[in-house]
């Protein structure tokens, strides 16, 4: 018999159990039953060819036109030119030596294509193209029947097709018994949904329109309820921790009256917020989203300086070097150098030389070191804390759950726990992803702030992007200094990491192949350097792989104004505070996510002075990844920016593995557009909990909520 963990190996034999784990990530039989249709066709009806987004990866339902074999100018070899239609437009596929093809696609065959749309002088071409006809001898009282039979359009790759992945759940329900119910039966009677059973046969082998789309709203319930329940449960477990309380007194009194302005209106609510939760003797789980430039910072310092009034420690976690090593010098800024040395303010990265790393442990252990500021070597099991009362989390989103829980335990009792993110969502929303957290909001930033005006440059106009250049020049001529972004450090860098990321979860991101090549930041500096514009001006780089004495450097020259324009990788990306920077160019604006390019914009315009920043980008226009750029121009509300991404995004996991901390890889729920359902969700699951606190009566349910927290830690430890 076949279970859910089993893998697919038994199933499928070895190779193609290896390409599904390889190129789709599904291992066991679980992973392939829960890869649910993207969407459906049926083999009588044509994909609009129009419709379909150049860059992205696609299955249509499409006849062939005519095929014509070419022969290649001076080279041995051939090409089948296939061109495929929905009637009205065409596509074009190309096969290199593979003639004998000519003998399958025969004039007025319907099939399958699939593969990846891009656009080559003015025609649609699809490229990697792979497919599937359909059989002709089908007999006539069949034939509506099979016309209209609904086929299911699996996210596939060029290496797993759809029609592959289809074979494989076909022969998989044949031998499956039925599936258990996970969901209390009342929910499941009074919601109106199908078994969990039928919903699984129904969404993946439906026989008409009806049933994968009952099927599809069940398992949408399904996945909602689930979720909620898991979230609810994990906030009421907390709730029954206890730890110290921590109360504010002197110190944080004592700095506020020698703040030299005013908090935001915001930064006053949440900071008494996040004093009450301090108060309480059970840890506080609370998450701060805040627009970029918001004030966040502050709001945490003000929290250590509550902790700190009891001898409590603080450690701050930061995602990178350069961060950490930001946020020390602006919390010594902000303390002032006498409060920062009462406090033993310290810095624990993983690059600080021998004897200044054992000091950093040394005031650690011994409590000394009030606030600690470091980078993923906060967590080393080296790292022992004398009394750690409040761990927060810079940017969030750079993390996985597994290294928060890491820090967490760091703590003798369950420390006060304080994320932060500047890449805000709705409150109703986040209540939903982030539910076993409270939320607080700074919406306002600080007075006196000037807008950022963003522009997007296309990149094939040389007037345009010499003009980039002269801006630059200007708002130096002011005084001023600029960033400019690039996507890669050098030639040898293929894809960054984060793009691959991206192009995981969505494989929009993905370009064609007629693009110019991306700039680095190694070319961009020679460059640059040459740009008559720019002569005189001090160019310098900062990027990953330089040492952290170098990125020191650079980071402290700019910010000392030695260094005028400074080129860099996202390293800047996060909460890199440099007033006096009033223009930023982000070259191949395209090859980042909405998030991202909102992240980036946000280090200029910190000052009093108005911020300026250019997106310069290669994307053909129609593509989502134009479109994406030109959302992050058309608004500075990250709030809107972060509905418009989830929109975007339609593959995968909405809110990207590492920023739900992989909770949720949600299958079939959109955050944004099924908000309503996974409130009503949220209340239901809250119903039978508040009835049935541990479950004993909802075994079923109980074992499936185990098993999802288990593949949420696995994900983890993959990661
Ligand atoms: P973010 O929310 O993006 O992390 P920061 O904490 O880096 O923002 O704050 C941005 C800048 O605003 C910092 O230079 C900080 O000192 C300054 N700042 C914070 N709060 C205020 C305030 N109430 N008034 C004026 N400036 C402020
Ligand atoms: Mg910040």
């Amino acid at each position: 018999m076949l279970l859910p963990n089993d893998s697919l190996t038994a199933l499928l034999g070895d190779r193609t159990a290896k390409a599904f784990a390889k190129h789709l990530g599904l291992r066991t039989v679980s992973d392939l039953l829960q890869h649910v249709p993207r969407r459906y066709s049926s083999r009588g009806e044509l994909t609009p060819i129009a419709e379909i987004p150049i860059g992205e990866a696609v299955t249509v339902v499409a006849d062939v036109v005519d095929v014509r074999e070419r022969y290649m100018r001076g080279k041995s070899g051939n090409i089948l030119e296939v061109r495929i239609t929905d009637g009205e437009g065409f596509l074009s596929a190309t096969f290199f030596n593979q003639v004998w093809r000519a003998k399958e696609l025969k004039p007025g065959s319907r099939g399958l294509f699939a593969g990846k749309i891009s656009s080559y002088q003015g025609k649609l071409q699809l490229s990697h193209p792979d497919y599937e006809l359909f059989a002709e001898d089908i007999d006539e009282a069949d034939a509506k029947r099979w016309a209209e039979l609904p086929i299911p359009i699996y996210p596939a790759s060029s290496k797993v097709t759809t029609w592959m992945i289809g074979r494989a759940i076909g022969v998989l329900l044949d031998v499956l018994p039925p599936i258990a119910e996970e969901l209390p039966a009342e929910v499941v009677e009074s919601n109106g949904l199908l078994s969990l059973d039928e919903a699984i046969r129904f969404i993946h082998r439906p026989d008409n329109d009806h049933q994968w789309q009952t099927a599809r709203d069940t398992l949408r319930f399904h996945e909602a309820f689930l979720l909620q329940s898991t979230l609810l449960k994990r906030r009421s477990e907390n709730a029954t921790i206890t730890t110290t309380p921590r109360v504010a007194g002197e110190l944080l009194a004592g700095f506020d009256a020698k703040l030299p302005f005013k908090l935001t209106a915001g930064q006053v609510s949440i900071g008494n917020e996040l004093l009450e939760d301090l108060g309480q003797d059970h840890p506080m789980h609370r998450m701060l989203q805040g627009e970029v430039g918001s004030g966040k910072t502050l709001v945490a310092v003000r929290a250590m300086l509550a902790v700190a009034q009891s001898g409590g420690q603080s450690a701050m976690l930061a995602p990178t070097e350069v961060l950490a090593a930001q946020h020390m010098r602006s919390i010594r800024n902000t303390l002032g150098d006498e409060l920062a040395d009462q406090l033993g303010l310290t810095l624990l990265t993983g690059q600080l030389g021998t004897a200044l790393h054992k000091r950093a442990l040394l005031q650690i252990v011994s409590g000394k070191a009030q606030i600690v500021v470091g980078t993923h070597a906060l967590i080393s099991s080296k790292v022992e804390f004398f009394d750690l009362g409040l761990v927060v989390i810079d940017e969030q989103h750079r993390f996985g759950v597994e290294q928060r829980e890491a820090l967490r335990l760091k703590g003798k009792k369950p420390p006060h726990v304080l994320t932060m993110t500047a890449t805000p969502i709705p409150r109703t929303l986040a209540v939903s992803v982030f539910g076993d957290l409270d939320i607080s909001t700074l919406t306002e930033l600080p007075a006196g702030r000037q807008p950022i005006s963003t522009y997007v440059v296309q990149q094939s106009q040389a007037a345009l992007v010499a003009r980039t250049w002269a801006r630059i020049a200007e708002e130096f001529a002011n005084g001023r200094q600029a960033f400019v972004v690039c996507s890669r450090i050098d030639e040898s860098e293929t894809v960054s990491e984060e793009e691959v990321a991206l192009e995981t979860e969505n494989d929009e991101l993905e370009i064609t192949e007629k693009r110019p090549p991306l700039a680095t930041v190694v070319g961009m500096t020679a460059a640059l350097r040459e740009v008559e514009a720019l002569k005189g001006l001090r160019i310098e780089m900062l990027h990953g792989r330089m040492t952290s004495e170098e990125k020191d450097d650079v980071m402290n020259r700019f910010a000392g104004r030695e260094i005028d324009v400074l080129i860099s990788t996202t390293v800047i990306e996060v909460g890199v505070d440099v007033p006096n920077a009033t223009v930023m160019a982000v070259i191949d604006a395209d090859r980042f996510g909405i998030s991202q390019l909102h992240q980036l914009r946000g280090r200029v315009g910190r000052g009093g002075n108005a911020g300026l920043c250019l997106l310069l980008t290669a994307a053909e226009p129609g593509s989502v990844a134009l479109e994406r750029v030109n959302a992050v121009a058309s608004t500075l509300d990250g709030f809107k920016l972060s509905e418009i991404d989830l929109e975007l995004r339609r593959e995968g996991d909405v809110l990207g593995a590492n920023q739900s901390g992989g909770r949720s890889s949600l299958k079939l729920l959109r955050v944004i557009r099924d908000a309503e359902l996974i409130q009503e969700a949220r209340k239901q699951a809250e119903q039978i909990l508040l009835a049935d606190p541990t479950l004993e009566k909802n075994p079923q349910l109980a074992a499936a909520l185990a098993q999802l927290e288990e593949s949420a830690q696995d994900n983890l430890s993959k990661n």
